[in-house]
């Protein structure tokens, strides 16, 4: 059949560019010490940053939701899917997040991918303009696409740019959407910057935080709190998927943008809501992080992070202007990413090569991603190993 003949060739170009992708299945949890398709190898490529994502207390939290919840919700939010544990999480994390927004309400998700998709193209309508960041995670580039206003990029960190483009609109909605932690490089938005731009021209600044929320902050709050940010202009996204260790999202922002959403955001509307067990077990999660254990894990991930980028001599291989538990070893050319995490692996190390389109051409690299659940000799073990392949490279 030409269909799948057609399909066949495009994978096999794939192949031949080192683009094609594979899985691999774990049989335990990523926690760091996992079982891959039989192996046993330490894991640096999880986003389980604080390692909750099998701490007893959320096990046990699932356990108790279920049994009181049942575990599938059975429709959307706005028919009949919306339990007692979605509405009293959506409460906490309001609250957790209330110092750095107006009035805030907060909106629980499946996912940070429907999270975005719903927010731009509920906020972002044919009347405004939408203002982007280049190395914004491709969900959000997904919700630009979704959203019917007009999408100007501009270059990463560039807030000169942004400002031209924010002087030159006379959309009456103007919309500015980046990520806060940059998911493939590690570093931080400028966001006091962004923020007081946005004040200034009256836009919206939507805050992808995925990677910051529960990590950032002395309380662990995320970005808002790391940059000690509070206004009306910001729309907050955060996952519940990585640090806070079990899944979905949550956008949270004044209450009238979160009712705006409700009525609008066709990504909430239209999709059965998520199992309220995974809603309760989050609320331990949000206890978790908000209490003395997340600050103790914070405080040890901030060590190791400290402790890679000292034992990492690299001569060819570049490392990441990135004070953030995503540390990743830029190296360049697809097939030399691929072989040095075969190298990796070989002595047991599982730290993932990204390439393009994830990344831009010619800086595929290894993106080693820390963990609170990692040991010192954890990291050791990964900073020595990535020196030696990187010599293996040259030789
Ligand atoms: N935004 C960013 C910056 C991300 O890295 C991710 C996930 N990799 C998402 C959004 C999507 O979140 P989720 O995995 O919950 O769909």
């Amino acid at each position: 059949m030409q269909l799948l003949a057609d399909l066949e060739q495009q994978l096999q170009a794939l192949d031949g560019q080192k683009l094609l992708r594979r899985r691999r299945t774990a049989d335990t949890p990523c926690a760091p010490h996992v079982t891959v398709d039989g192996r046993k190898l330490l894991a640096f490529c999880s986003n389980d940053y604080l390692g909750l994502a099998s701490h007893p207390r959320l096990i046990e939290a699932l356990r108790e939701g279920a049994t009181r919840y049942g575990v599938g919700s059975g429709g959307s939010h706005l028919i009949s899917g919306h339990s007692r544990a979605h509405a009293l999480l959506e409460e906490r994390l309001a609250e957790f997040v209330s110092p750095h927004l107006e009035q805030a309400r907060a909106l629980y998700f499946c996912t940070g991918y429907m999270a975005n998709l719903a927010v731009l193209s509920a906020l972002a309508g044919r009347d405004a303009d939408l203002f982007s960041e280049s190395l914004n995670h491709a969900s959000l580039i997904d919700g630009t696409r979704l959203a019917r206003a007009k999408v100007q990029v501009y270059a990463h960190g560039d807030t000169e740019a942004l400002e031209r483009l924010l002087k030159a609109s006379s959309a009456k909605t103007k919309v500015v959407v980046t990520d806060s932690v940059f998911s493939m490089d590690g570093d931080l938005a400028p966001l006091p910057r962004l923020l007081a731009l946005c004040e200034q021209y009256g836009a919206w600044l939507v805050v992808d935080d995925a990677h910051g929320f529960g990590v950032l902050g002395a309380q662990g709050r995320g970005a808002l709190e790391h940059f000690n940010l509070r206004s009306p202009y910001l729309i907050y996204m955060g996952t519940l998927g990585k640090a806070a260790g079990v899944g979905g999202a949550f956008v949270a922002a004044h209450a009238t943008v979160i009712e705006w959403m409700v009525q609008r955001a066709r990504p909430y509307i239209y999709t059965t809501a998520g199992a309220p067990a995974l809603a309760h077990a989050l609320l331990t999660s949000i206890d978790l992080i908000s209490g003395h254990e997340g600050a103790i894990r914070r405080a040890h991930l901030q060590q190791l992070i400290a402790q890679l980028k000292a034992a990492l001599h690299l001569q060819r291989w570049q490392l990441f202007a990135s004070d953030t538990a995503i540390q990743p070893v830029i190296i360049g050319q697809n097939a030399e990413a691929l072989r040095a995490s075969a190298s990796l692996l070989e002595q047991g190390l599982w730290v993932t090569a990204i390439r393009p389109p994830t990344v831009p051409a010619d800086t595929a690299r290894l993106r080693v991603a820390l963990s609170a659940a990692h040991t010192a000799a954890d990291v050791d073990r990964v900073a020595q190993a990535i020196n030696v392949a990187e010599a293996e490279s040259v030789a």
